[in-house]
């Protein structure tokens, strides 16, 4: 398991798809979906999977998606040997920032027992062309901690928050 400092890589195809969805237009929709890596025992974990989740409903500026389907594709990508790291979704917004919304959703998973002991990856897609309209945060449990984003696909968490295993409430 990552330790308290530990990085995510981007695999390029996982990038390509993220940045198929990025909201660039007025009549875009907020997509989300969910992360996936095979291997978490390294200090660099690959987010080597990127699925989209069907939006039970999704707008310009929000997307409401249906946790039993999220549920039901990590137990079959399981078997697959994937393992889930958290989600992702659109902003349309230049500098995505997390939603009153996202972080509530992002602290109720994070507590539910998701596979990274550090917590569960939160990634927002905003417009600009990625890797820099990338932003992504780690949910310990208890805390929404920023990843600082190196170039060109890397994340990087070194806080020591974030070494923390989640919190059983
Ligand atoms: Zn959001």
């Amino acid at each position: 398991m990552p330790g308290a400092a530990w990085r995510l890589r981007f695999g390029a195809e996982v990038l390509r798809e993220l940045g198929r969805h990025a909201q660039r237009g007025l009549l875009s929709r907020e997509s989300v979906g969910q992360l996936y890596a095979k291997d978490l025992t390294g200090k660099t974990v690959v987010v080597a999977k990127a699925t989209r989740l069907k939006p039970s409903w999704a707008s310009w500026s929000r997307v409401r998606f249906d946790v039993q389907q999220a549920m039901r594709e990590r137990e079959q990508l399981f078997r697959d040997g994937w393992h889930c790291l958290g989600f992702w979704h659109t902003h349309p917004e230049l500098d995505p920032m997390p939603s009153p919304e996202d972080r509530a959703l992002a602290a109720e998973h994070a507590r539910a027992a998701l596979t990274l002991t550090n917590g569960m990856v939160f990634v927002i897609v905003g417009t600009r062309p990625l890797p820099s309209g990338l932003r992504v945060w780690c949910h310990t449990g208890s805390d929404l901690i920023t990843m600082t984003v190196e170039t060109p696909n890397v994340a990087y968490v070194s806080t020591p928050l974030a070494a923390q295993s989640p919190r059983h409430e």
